[in-house]
């Protein structure tokens, strides 16, 4: 191994930059020795997308009517989905507080100008769990660190969506204000990301002197209860339930889960995501999005263009495009299109002869809980990627995702704001782009001139 690379693996090591692998054995998050370079200002308008974005999401998590319509049809054939839609408030919800820590989500195109500019193109609007605040971070110290070393060139931006995390949170639980309350972190067991998620508990701690509780949703339904509409875990007053768990089918083995699911829901503990806020970012709300009338409804008219440029194509199955139905379209040419279900967490989207086959023997009515988005092409450069202590230079893609941060009364927006970054570097020849699941690598952004 190489003197550089044993010094970046001590420090991914010795500052929590960790995960567990597919395995159950302890091992460093992979990462990027190679800074993901955009230009001032490219990330001047990907930060600046943020608060519209979240601004936009939180009126179609709050129109229940149009949510419900738009997922009608899915429901029908998606029992995750029908359920989910099952717990929206059907008449004033408990807290009309709610909490989103988001992530938007960019690959970047050649914008085919002579100079080079690249365009970004949204992958998605995530809105529930959303993952790597402190690894995210923790990689950003890691390149601060080469830099200083002189192993790499440049300076990464500046990155701590961890410390934003926390100090809102904290702000919303003070909202709630009832003395030693507790946040409630919704979880999977076993999670390969704990230390990601360990890290807002300790910090949220250490800074702001709140107990946070991590629970799979079977273990709320056994030592959780409602007492005059607060959620009461083992009897301490839980103010925020953060979700980083909920958002898979797994998650609910059983009607246990799914009770406990609308205990916190028809509690008046406050939501980091609420169920509606889930819904609208499931990825048929974003196909809609793309027909003008239905963003236009949702999008302020100062900012519909600068949002409608970063969507590529998006169709229902029974769309046609451009004259061609969907379905026959993607056949024809399935390295154009990517082919995906109501999943978050990644590994379930389908490409290329995978997706051809799965359209050609889809029954009509399984056509609905799946949308079709045109494939981006994103540019490719090298980049030296670290999984389990092997590096390797490879051609690569890279993603960016911004953080936001928005805290809501009904429709009124108490807080909305951008919350730093997290970049995934892939290998130029995959599909899917999760860490985690295997995928990417951690990186940071620097900028160049
Ligand atoms: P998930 O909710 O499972 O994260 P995504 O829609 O984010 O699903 O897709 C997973 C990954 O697949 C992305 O991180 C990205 O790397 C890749 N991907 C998704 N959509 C596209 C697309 N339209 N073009 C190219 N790659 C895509
Ligand atoms: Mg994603």
């Amino acid at each position: 191994m190489s003197k550089h690379l044993s010094e970046a693996i001590d420090f991914a090591v010795s500052n929590s930059l960790l995960k567990f692998n597919t395995r159950y054995e302890l091992t460093h998050a992979p990462f990027s020795l190679t800074p993901c370079s955009v230009s001032p200002d490219l990330h001047q308008q990907i930060s600046s997308l943020t608060p519209v974005f979240n601004a936009m999401w939180l009126k179609i998590a709050n129109d229940t009517a149009f949510l419900k319509n738009a997922l009608e049809k899915t429901a029908r054939t998606d029992d995750f989905i029908r359920n989910l839609l099952g717990l929206l408030p059907k008449g004033l919800p408990a807290t009309s507080l709610q909490m989103l820590l988001s992530r938007n989500d960019f690959l970047l195109e050649d914008a085919g100008t002579p100079s080079g500019q690249m365009k970004p193109k949204q992958v998605e609007f995530n809105t529930i769990s959303n993952s790597f605040p402190s690894l995210s971070r923790q990689v950003t110290l890691l390149h601060h660190y080469l830099s200083h070393k002189g192993i790499l060139q440049c300076s990464p931006v500046a990155n701590d969506p961890l410390e934003e995390a926390v100090d809102s949170m904290a702000a919303v639980i003070k909202t709630y204000d009832y003395p030693d309350s507790c946040m409630l972190m919704v979880v999977q067991k076993p999670e390969q990301n704990i230390f990601d998620q360990r890290a807002v508990e300790y910090r949220l701690l250490e800074k702001h002197r709140i107990l946070t509780i991590r629970m799979t949703l079977d273990e709320i339904a056994e030592n959780g209860q409602l007492s005059d509409g607060h959620l009461l875990i083992n009897g301490q007053k839980a103010a925020l339930t953060y979700f980083r768990a909920g958002y898979a089918p797994a998650d609910y083995p059983g009607t246990a889960a799914w009770k406990a699911r609308e205990m916190i829901e028809s509690s008046s503990s406050i939501k980091c995501p609420s169920v509606g806020m889930q819904l609208a970012g499931a990825k048929k709300i974003q196909q809609l999005l793309c027909k003008p009338d239905i963003l236009r409804r949702f999008a302020e008219e100062d900012s519909f263009s600068q949002v409608q440029e970063t969507f590529v194509g998006l169709y229902a199955l029974d769309d046609t495009i451009e004259g061609v139905p969907a379905v026959e379209a993607a056949c024809q040419s399935p390295g154009r299109f990517v082919l995906k279900p109501q999943r978050e967490g990644g590994g379930n989207n389908l490409y290329g002869d995978e997706m051809k086959a799965s359209l050609s023997t889809m029954p009509e009515s399984e056509q609905h809980a799946y949308i079709l988005m045109e494939r981006i092409e994103a540019v490719v450069t090298p980049a030296e990627l670290v999984v389990e202590s092997v590096s390797e230079k490879l051609p690569s893609i890279s993603e960016i995702g911004r953080y936001g941060i928005c805290f809501a009364e009904g429709n009124r927006l108490i807080e909305n704001r951008d919350a730093g970054y997290l970049v995934r570097t892939k290998s130029a020849d995959m599909d899917e782009g999760g860490v985690c699941a295997g995928y990417a690598c951690l990186n940071s952004l620097c900028l160049n001139d």
